[in-house]
């Protein structure tokens, strides 16, 4: 199966409970960005400029967990910015989670390693006593304690063999205990992001080594990922990785690094072609002196790259529907359904898409009943919005073709062997070459601020 049972069934039950009532227009993942702020400076990314006004407030956590229910999707992308910069990230996974959600953490994976080492630390911390200093071979735990303090320390073993944490994080790591309790208090480790059957880290990744690099604007970033990836493999994380697609991307190279992820253990990916909306556009211009046309993709280009998707959904484990990926080879049109993947971030509800911003808005149902639908996407080649031209991204069309909007004759058994048949394992990434190189410096950014700067009046 794509995805395991429980997570599949979740889904399946949401979606035909708002059929069966006749619901026309329905959350199915909401993109959740508590804040903006971030590490990386990523070429094409909108939204460290668009919201550069505000990059310093973050949504406060009764309101992240009360957009949720508000719109009730049953998937949560906590995206942003760089949401482990969020100061109650952990709180927030686990409130998700215990309203019942499926949590995609998207991350660019700098600070990944250390959130998994806090994890580890609050399971040491939580299952040893407060004076223990034996080594596992006196342990004198018994039963189920026992059996995980000893699974524990495998993993502790692995990490430090392969190098994913250093000989003092792992000390660290087996000293773990709460800290002094407050008179008449119980001592209790902090909340940390442990792995659970209903989240999967989504790692931001645009390519192999040289390319990503270039594309996030620092050198070292491919490397961090490739760790963090294999030490969450390690201890037992469900990992995704998500990938933008630009004119500069080598469709072969997207290839290749499906096969690398898959020898490490990656369980499935989202992919997605970046197109020049606006916020991306004026900073491509003013901080990069670059023409938009040159990175960006347009709807024919999108065609072009995406002509092998649909066998590429066939060797990967690709996230996307097959409907999805015939209609970014250019095999058959879909219309935009941007309502069922809506952005709330610190400003509101954010309209009338995860791209476009006409306004933000008070509640979900405020951006459903004020925004005029029909005025957007792409229809019959005619843009109904002139923005929308050259869109086909992922979160205004995947729920056409997951919902079965415009369903076709044999769409129906290939959704069903898309969710129940044989997931499907990439082969030969031990032979590819990922570490390719790094990009000058600082990627796209390399030999740019100068000009850029003395091009301005
Ligand atoms: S990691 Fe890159 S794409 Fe993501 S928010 Fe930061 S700058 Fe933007
Ligand atoms: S086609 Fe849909 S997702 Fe794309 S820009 Fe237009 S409204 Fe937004």
């Amino acid at each position: 199966m794509r995805f395991p049972l429980p997570l599949t069934a979740k889904i399946a039950a949401y979606i035909i409970g708002k059929k069966l009532r006749k619901i026309e227009k329905f959350a199915t993942v909401l993109q959740l960005e508590p804040l903006h702020t971030c590490n990386l400076t990523c070429t094409g990314c909108g939204r460290i400029r668009e919201y550069s006004t505000s990059i310093k407030d973050v949504m406060p956590l009764a309101d992240c967990l009360g957009a949720a229910e508000e719109c009730g999707a049953p998937m949560i992308s906590i995206c942003g910015g760089e949401p482990l910069i969020y100061p109650k990230i952990e709180e927030l996974v686990d409130g998700l989670l215990g309203q019942g959600r499926i949590v995609y953490l998207c991350t660019n994976a700098t600070a990944m390693r250390k959130k998994m080492r806090d994890y580890l630390k609050s399971e040491y911390g939580s299952l040893l006593p407060a004076d223990c200093t034996l080594p596992i071979s006196d342990c004198r735990l018994q039963g189920e304690k026992r059996t995980r303090h000893e699974d524990l320390e495998r993993k502790v073993e692995t990490l430090l063999r392969e190098d994913l944490i250093t000989a003092k994080q792992g000390e660290e790591i087996r000293a773990a205990r709460p800290p002094k309790p407050a008179k008449g208090a119980t001592s209790t480790m902090p909340l940390a992001i442990a792995p659970n059957q209903f989240m999967y880290w989504n790692v931001h990744l645009d390519g192999l080594e040289r390319t990503h690099d270039l594309i996030v604007e620092r050198e070292g970033v491919f490397k961090e990922a490739v760790l963090a990836i294999r030490m969450a493999k390690v201890l037992g994380y469900q990992v995704a990785t998500n990938t933008t697609v630009y004119r500069e991307t080598d469709p072969q190279e997207i290839e290749q690094m499906f096969a690398f992820l898959g020898s490490l253990g990656v369980d499935g990916h989202t992919i997605s072609p970046g197109y020049d909306y606006d916020a991306a556009k004026v900073d491509m211009m003013q901080r990069l002196d670059r023409q938009p046309e040159d990175f960006f993709l347009t709807r024919e280009m999108t065609r072009e790259k995406f002509a092998n998707a649909v066998e590429w959904g066939e060797r990967y484990p690709i996230f996307g529907t097959p409907t999805y990926l015939e209609f970014l080879a250019g095999r058959r049109d879909l219309t935009c359904s941007a309502w069922a993947i809506p952005t709330r971030n610190v400003r509101g509800w954010k309209g009338p898409c995860y791209l476009m911003t006409d306004g933000h808005y008070a509640t979900y149902n405020e951006l459903l009943g004020k925004t005029d639908w029909n005025k957007l996407g792409v229809v019959n080649g005619e843009a109904r919005d002139p923005r929308c031209e050259n869109c086909m991204v992922h979160c205004g069309y995947e729920p056409t073709a997951s919902l079965g909007l415009q369903a076709e004759k044999g769409d129906m058994w290939k959704n069903i062997k898309f969710n129940f048949g044989r997931k499907p394992v990439a082969r030969g990434g031990e032979q590819v070459h990922a570490f390719n190189g790094v990009s000058a410096g600082q990627g796209h950014l390399t030999g740019r601020k100068e000009e850029a700067v003395a091009l301005q009046p």
